[in-house]
């Protein structure tokens, strides 16, 4: 299935500048939404992993069904402020703007082999918070999975040894 004729781009969102990816159009489709996390979890079935960090808010639409499919648990990485026991805060710059990420200290049990998951790589802000945070807390880092990756802003640059798979390029 092309995935890539189901992704809407939208110009100028969220400012002028920016071509901005929308899946809601693919994963909006049951065929679609199948393909999509088919193709996301494929590489990494029969790899161990125990648990799927997802980041907020896209990347727990597309990793807890890549937890599930994969037999791991799912752990929610968020905005700040709203998890409600102990956290570990990363901050980052965005392709457009500057946010945070915490996570429960205690989401991950130690050596737990763990697999991020996000829609999209764009700088690598996002992911390398990501990355520090699931160190932190004692997770073994197996690799990075997205839907898309812009190799154009060259993200993985901020991921070095990291094990990196995306589906689609733009
Ligand atoms: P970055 O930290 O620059 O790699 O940005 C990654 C995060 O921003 C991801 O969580 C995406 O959801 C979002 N993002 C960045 N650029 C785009 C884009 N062009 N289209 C859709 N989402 C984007």
């Amino acid at each position: 299935m092309d995935l890539k004729t189901q992704i809407r781009s939208v110009p100028d969102f969220p400012k002028p500048g920016i071509l901005f990816y929308d899946i809601t159009t693919l994963i909006g489709s049951p065929s679609g939404f199948a393909a999509t996390i088919d193709a996301l979890a494929a590489p990494y079935v029969g790899q161990g992993i125990d648990a799927v960090v997802g980041i907020e808010s896209r990347g727990f639409i597309l990793g807890a069904p890549v937890a599930e499919r994969l037999g791991a648990g799912f752990i929610p990485m968020r905005k700040p402020g709203k998890l409600p026991s102990k956290a570990v805060r990363a901050e980052f710059a965005l392709e457009y703007g500057t946010d945070a990420l915490e996570v429960h200290e205690d989401a991950i049990r130690p050596g737990q082999r763990v697999l991020i998951v996000d829609d999209v790589l764009a700088t690598g802000g996002t992911a390398q918070a990501a990355v520090s945070l699931v160190k932190q807390i004692g997770g073994t880092l197996h690799g990075l999975a997205f839907l898309i990756e812009l190799p154009f802003l060259n993200g993985k640059a901020k991921l070095p040894g990291e094990q990196i798979f995306s589906v689609l390029q733009y």
